[in-house]
This record gives C-alpha cells, sequence and structure tokens, in this order.
C-alpha cells in the first residue's frame, strides 16, 4: 500500500482470492438465520459492544487511516470517533412492527425483516465512516455483511474487520479485500440479496446493472458535483471562507464538498480574488504532520485526472486564479485551485472533479442558473448562500437530495442523505437509512371475533 502523502509503499494488504469469496459468503449465508433470529435486543448489544471495540481500537484505525488515505490525523481520528458512535446512534432506532390495518378484530402487523446477506462496497475518501454507516444498520436489521473496502485504502476496514469480529458471532461481519473485479464477483454472487454501494456514478451503474440479473435489492450512494449558489447580497468575506472551507474538505475528495460556485457576474472577480487568497494560504502536508490542514489526493490517478480537468478548463480559456498544477514535493499533491472564466460545457465544471479545485462562475440571473444546475445528471446537494429569505424560497426549485442555505455539507446521523438523478438510488442514515436494510413482511392473522379495537388501528372495508 502506497502513503499518498509520501508516494512510498509503506505496507501490504492480503487480497481475497475467488474462492475465499465464495467461502466467506457460505459463511455469513450460514450465519444469517442465526443472526436473524436473535431477539433485536440483543444485535442493540453487540452493536454497543462494537462501539466499545471501535474506541479501543481508534488510535490505532486512525494512524492507518491517515497513512493510506492522507488526510490529517486529527480528521482521522474525528472520523473513528464518529463511526463509532454511530453504532450506539443506531443501536437506538427503532424496529419494533407497526399495526397497519385491522379485519374481523385482527390486526394486521407490517414487520421489517432483513434481506440476508449485504454486500458493502465503500469508497477510498471516508473508508471507516462510510463503512459503518452501512454495517451498523444492516447488522441491526439481521442482515449478516460483507464489506468490501477500496483497493486504494483497505488497511483500515481490515483492522475494522479484526476489532469487530472479535466482539460479533462467528459470520455476521466479515472484509475481503480486492480490485473491482473481487467487487463485481462479490455483487453478481447469488447469496447476496442487497448490494449497499457508496463510489462514483459509473460504478453504480455498473452495480445496478449486475444487480438487475437476480433483482438483488441496491441502495447507491453514488457521486456529486454539488452547486454553491451565491446571492447578490452575501457578505464576500466570510462567505468565501466558508465556500472555500466546504470545497476544501478532505482535499475535495468528499462527494458533498462544494464542486462549483455560481456568483453573480459582476460580483466574481472579486470572489474569485478572495477564494485564491485563501487557496494560497493553506498549509498542504502530510497528514501526520500536526500543522497539515490539507494532505494530498489518495492515489495517483486521482491527481492525473484532477489535473487533466484544470489543465483543459485553462486550455480552453478559463483564467487560473490560484494553484493549477502539482506541488513542487513527493506524494500526490495537488495545489488549491480556483479557476474563473470556464467556457461553457467545460468539463471541469459539468464532472466531479473530486480535489481541491473550485471553479468559480458569474451568473445574470439566480432562476436561470437553478434551471441550470437541475440540467444537471448529478442531485446529490446545492447550497444558496445569502439572505435566508430569499435562498429558503429558491431552495423550493432546485432537484437534488439535498439544500442546505449558508452551509453546505453539513450531514447528520439522523437524517437522511441520498441523491436525485445520477447521484443515487435510495438513502442513509437514521430511521429512513434503516429501513433500506429491511424488506417489509405483512402478517394477516386469522380473525379475532371479540377483540377490542385499540387506539390508532383503522378496520379495513
Ligand atoms: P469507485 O467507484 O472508484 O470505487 C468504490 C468501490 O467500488 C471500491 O471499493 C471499488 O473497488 C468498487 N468497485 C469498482 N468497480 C466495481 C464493480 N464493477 N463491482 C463492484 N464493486 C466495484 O469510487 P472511489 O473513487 O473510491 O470514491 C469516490 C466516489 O465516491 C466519488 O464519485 C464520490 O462522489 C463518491 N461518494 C459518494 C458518496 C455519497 O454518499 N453519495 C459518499 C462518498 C463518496
Amino acid at each position: 500500500m502506497e502513503n499518498p502523502a509520501l508516494g512510498e509503499v509503506f505496507a501490504h494488504a492480503p487480497v481475497t482470492t475467488e474462492q475465499h469469496l465464495d467461502e466467506v459468503l457460505d459463511e455469513v449465508s450460514r450465519a444469517h438465520p442465526l443472526w436473524a433470529a436473535l431477539p433485536a435486543a440483543d444485535r442493540r448489544r453487540y452493536l454497543l459492544g462494537c462501539r466499545e471495540a471501535m474506541l479501543s481500537a481508534a488510535d490505532r484505525i486512525a494512524g492507518l487511516l491517515t497513512r493510506e488515505q492522507g488526510k490529517p490525523l486529527r480528521h482521522a481520528q474525528a472520523e473513528v470517533r464518529l463511526s463509532a458512535d454511530w453504532f450506539a446512534h443506531t443501536a437506538a432506532l427503532a424496529t419494533e412492527p407497526e399495526p397497519v390495518a385491522r379485519e374481523s378484530g385482527a390486526r394486521i402487523t407490517l414487520e421489517r425483516v432483513p434481506h440476508g446477506v449485504v454486500a458493502a462496497i465503500a469508497p477510498s475518501n471516508y473508508p471507516v465512516l462510510l463503512a459503518v454507516c452501512k454495517i451498523a444498520p444492516a447488522l441491526l436489521a439481521g442482515n449478516t455483511v460483507v464489506l468490501k473496502p477500496s483497493p486504494v485504502t483497505p488497511l483500515s476496514s481490515l483492522l475494522l474487520g479484526e476489532v469487530l469480529g472479535a466482539v460479533l458471532p462467528a459470520g455476521t461481519f466479515r472484509v475481503v479485500n480486492g480490485e473491482a473485479s473481487l467487487g463485481s464477483r462479490l455483487t453478481g454472487h447469488p447469496a447476496v440479496r442487497l448490494v449497499s454501494f457508496t463510489g462514483s456514478t459509473d460504478t453504480g451503474r455498473a452495480i445496478a446493472r449486475q444487480a438487475a440479473a437476480d433483482l438483488k435489492r441496491v441502495v447507491l450512494e453514488l457521486g456529486g458535483n454539488d452547486p454553491a449558489i451565491v446571492l447578490p447580497d452575501a457578505d464576500v468575506e466570510t462567505t468565501a471562507r466558508q465556500l472555500f472551507d466546504r470545497a476544501m474538505v478532505n482535499s475535495g475528495q468528499f462527494c458533498a464538498a462544494v464542486k462549483r460556485v455560481y456568483i453573480p457576474r459582476e460580483r466574481s472577480h472579486e470572489y474569485a480574488e478572495a477564494l485564491g487568497a485563501l487557496a494560497r494560504s493553506a498549509v498542504l502536508g502530510d497528514g501526520l504532520d500536526p500543522a497539515t490542514e490539507l494532505g494530498p489526493l489518495v492515489s495517483r490517478a486521482q491527481l492525473t485526472r484532477v489535473s487533466a480537468l484544470v489543465d483543459d478548463a485553462v486550455r480552453a480559456g478559463a483564467r487560473l486564479v490560484a494553484g493549477g498544477r502539482t506541488a513542487p514535493r513527493p506524494g500526490h499533491f495537488y495545489l488549491p485551485t480556483v479557476v474563473t472564466g470556464l467556457p461553457e460545457g467545460t468539463a471541469l465544471e459539468a464532472e466531479e472533479q473530486f480535489g481541491p479545485v473550485i471553479p468559480v462562475i458569474g451568473y445574470d440571473d439566480p432562476a436561470t442558473v437553478v434551471a441550470h444546475v437541475n440540467a444537471s445528471p448529478y442531485g446529490l446537494g446545492c447550497s444558496l448562500w445569502g439572505d435566508p429569505d430569499r435562498a429558503d424560497a429558491l431552495a423550493r426549485s432546485l432537484d437534488c437530495g439535498t439544500v442546505w442555505t449558508n452551509t453546505h455539507g453539513e450531514l447528520r446521523h439522523d437524517v437522511p442523505f441520498g441523491g436525485h438523478r445520477h447521484s443515487g438510488i435510495g438513502v442513509e442514515y437514521g430511521h429512513w437509512g434503516l429501513l433500506e436494510y429491511t424488506q417489509i413482511r405483512i402478517h394477516h392473522p386469522a380473525p379475532r371475533e371479540g377483540l377490542a379495537p385499540r387506539a390508532g388501528d383503522q378496520e379495513s372495508s
């Protein structure tokens, strides 16, 4: 495995063979009925045990996460703590059956039952958190889980597998490691009934196609190209600072980072200069150095992609305000970049760049920008900046999973998150995320004459 801050190999990760994957799937398939038959209270207790186990191993997991992913150590530590707490938040979610109707004295009940074996496929930007967001609700609902992390960042997940494996019953949760071909064998395996995937839109499409063959359920949390729309009255200094920080989260490698900024045309120069000054003052470095604000890109391939998108925009006539090249140091660093004057249709605006780059785009009329961003294939998030009343009114016309006013990319464990259009299918987090890991079973019992109706019961006609 390569440390992206140094561009050097620092460890080797065991790779799962196809035969071993089949054995793992056999084990989790056998474990599923036992796990599903446990009372939910027992599964909740196991989840709380997972939290404790993660917290005990937090320093080891966070250290590996920084070395394989590149993010500052304090951010890796925060990711691990949040992930541990996710087990507790999930354990608190309700799973009880609900009465839905009454007929001839019998209560018709809706139960939430597990799918069976869940394949959890995670990306390279938040490998620990985005794995736990799947593992915790899948387990609570009574599924067993096989996790395949990104082959670029498998070490923290393999350690997570060991740590959780020590507290969970055998076969309830396993981690496998390999390239896309192993992912595809996992998601295509007949033992798997639900694929929960977070990653790029292209991979999501491939998974959906494959899942269609035997009608597996899918939850797809895919790419985003989130716009921030600044209204004319916003204060430049505070807004530019916020936009910069929310674009540069994890060096731009965050699905809900600000990825393009729309500014009233007469003020776009002012904003571009303010963002450029912030870009020039950001401190890049190894995540293990406490002074580091921005780490590297996760891989050489990602660095090449970001570089190519910026070079293409500049060739097409865009102006670089800051950055626009790799940093003169080892590792996969790209200088924080601000670009303006992009000709219409430039790929840097139209595609998800997933790097520390802010395209600043002038506009004449907010309604036209709203129509423009709604026409993008991406519909993950969007933010509006300026007068809250005006922003909230415009928010209702945006076609995306989340609209923020005067903030961007704020996610919570109890608020569902998902994308419209090519940004995904289904949601994660909280009660609504948990439901994705269940299917409905209706229990329509035999008529019970004389059973007194309960408050809330409805007699069907
Ligand atoms: P990626 O699509 O390259 O890889 C994600 C995972 O899919 C990896 O584990 C990979 O090995 C696996 N994979 C690849 N091909 C596969 C196949 N055919 N079948 C099964 N598995 C396969 O994504 P990445 O570069 O690791 O992550 C970045 C992307 O993730 C960005 O597009 C980002 O926006 C997106 N993302 C979305 C969210 C969200 O919640 N919407 C959150 C984080 C990241």
